[in-house]
């Protein structure tokens, strides 16, 4: 059972990455994932998440998955945002470029 079982959600809402026992929030405290009002908690969780070798997996699933709460892949979920953002008008701008004039 992995000890990131902190959403109360069905499976479809826990990375598959979260299932793994070696990766870095399965062995601390999950807690500091989850308090989208905690600064100093994500800061933590951002420490962690400097050292996961699941994170560029992780985040791509927070953002597939729009997860709207929690702290995946090294980022809070403004950041994913701002990330969807910015992948969404490189997208546009890639697709301009390679248009036929
Ligand atoms: S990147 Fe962070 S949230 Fe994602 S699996 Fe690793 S430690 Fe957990």
């Amino acid at each position: 059972m992995p000890r990131r079982a902190h959403n109360p959600e069905p499976a479809r809402d826990i990375p598959p990455v979260a299932l793994r026992h070696d990766i870095a929030c399965n062995t601390g405290n999950a807690d500091v994932f989850h308090n989208d009002t905690g600064y100093s908690s994500y800061r933590e969780a951002a420490k962690i998440c400097a050292h996961c070798p699941a994170r560029t997996q992780c985040l791509e699933w927070a953002l597939n998955t729009q997860q709207q709460h929690g702290f995946w892949g090294g980022m809070t979920a403004v950041d994913r945002q701002d990330e969807l953002r910015k992948r969404r008008r490189q997208a546009a701008r890639n697709h301009l470029l390679t248009r036929p004039a």
